[in-house]
């Protein structure tokens, strides 16, 4: 097929099935952001895609918005990711008008990265991802990063069940209102009430059981099979760390490079650890300088959102550099030391990425930018932080 039949077309204008292999979507997406190229041309029949189904999807859950196509056979296209728009969902400049909500939680991009703390050249820097408009937290991306791709087949289906510790259960919970489905939510019986209270009021179901999970997870999906219900799976399902690549982790990288920041590490909290996946993937695969360090709860302690695990569950997908451990105790009292000195109340997952941040940059203090990724706002979480008052 002659040379001239490449050309780049809208990701959003062309059409094609679901892949028939998350994992190889994930493969591509690896290959497409450590070339920092798209090197094949995807093979079209007017619109529709018919072969490169895979580099398809690996182009549209990244973020590009355009695509090197091609009439007939693959081609040789090489066309680096600037040229396809990679960045242009993150960088913000729109009025932020919006035709609806899902394309408000799609588009309305990037969340706030503020200066929390500045020592002798050493910065902090928070990712404050409360802004996000439906669960006031960072799950409102894993949510829709999990449904929009199955959109149909979930809206056939009718019903998505899913463990959550309470913010996915109130993403989605909020998004089967736009999209047409109903949700029943597993949401552990120790966690705080806001998620429980959330779900019902936008009219979902909650089974309230257990202390995690991990323990909630086997009867969620017997319970699936039993009615015929979709788990969208938010602890395997690649669309997770997906989403976390094409927005938290590359607005952390377009929003550093704009504001001018030199950063030495990234901190991000981990559950599921589908963001601290996300964020790792693209900074080994794009920006190999910048350390990610994977926080989590220290044996005994209970942070909300946040889980101990010794084994990585994304096999493809490159783990943190280093984990660290932090106390819920240490988390509180991050948290409210920072809402004293800024005015900004984090929950205590945030609390716990400040605390791991400030403790290695005043170990080094060697002068640049750490950034912390704060999941949620600290107002859902208030009776810890009162009880650690004493009030
Ligand atoms: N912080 C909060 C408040 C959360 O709700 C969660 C997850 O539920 C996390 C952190 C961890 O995020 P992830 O599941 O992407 O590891």
């Amino acid at each position: 097929m002659a040379r001239e039949t490449l050309r780049l077309a809208p990701v959003s204008s062309l059409v094609a099935s679901t892949p028939t292999s998350w994992e190889d979507v994930v493969r591509s997406a690896i290959s497409l952001l450590s070339k920092g190229a798209q090197e094949l041309s995807i093979s079209v029949k007017g619109q529709e895609v018919s072969d490169g189904i895979e580099d398809y999807w690996a182009l549209r859950l990244t973020g590009c918005q355009l695509a090197a196509v091609s009439e007939g056979a693959r081609e040789r296209a090489l066309a680096p990711l600037e040229a396809l728009g990679f960045f242009d969902e993150v960088s913000g400049g729109w009025p932020r008008v919006y035709g609806g909500v899902l394309e408000l939680v799609l588009r309305d991009r990037p969340s706030p990265l503020v200066m929390i703390k500045e020592v002798k050249g050493v910065r902090i820097w928070a990712k404050l991802e409360w802004y996000n408009p439906l669960s006031l937290s960072i799950k409102d991306r894993t949510a829709v990063g999990l449904v929009e791709p199955v959109a149909e087949e979930v809206r056939r289906a009718g019903a998505v069940y899913e463990a959550s510790s309470s913010n996915t259960a109130v993403a989605l919970a909020a998004l089967s209102r736009v999209l047409g489905f109903r949700v029943r939510a597993y949401i552990p019986a120790t966690a705080e009430p806001f998620g429980e209270q959330m779900v019902r009021l936008l009219g979902g179901d909650v089974v309230r059981a257990g202390t995690s999970t991990t323990e909630l997870r086997p009867i969620v999906k017997a319970d699936a099979e039993r009615d015929g219900a979709i788990v969208l799976n938010q602890f395997e399902s690649y669309l997770n760390p997906l989403a976390h690549i094409r927005w938290t982790a590359k607005e952390i990288d377009h929003q550093s490079r704009v504001g001018g920041l030199r950063p030495r590490a990234v901190y991000v909290t981990m559950g599921t650890r589908g963001h601290a996946a996300g964020v790792s993937t693209y900074f080994r695969l794009r920006r190999p300088d910048v350390e990610v360090v994977g926080v989590q709860p220290s044996g005994g302690s209970s942070i909300p959102g946040l889980r101990k695990e010794t084994s990585w569950t994304w096999g493809l997908l490159p783990p943190p550099t280093r984990v660290v451990e932090v106390s819920d105790e240490e988390a509180v009292q991050a948290g409210l030391s920072i809402a004293r000195e800024t005015g900004l109340l984090f929950g205590p997952s945030g609390g716990a990425a400040a605390w791991a941040a400030m403790r290695d940059a005043d170990k080094n203090k060697e002068e640049g930018d750490y950034v912390i990724v704060v999941p949620d706002h600290g107002v859902k979480y208030l009776r810890l932080y009162l009880e650690s008052l004493g009030a």
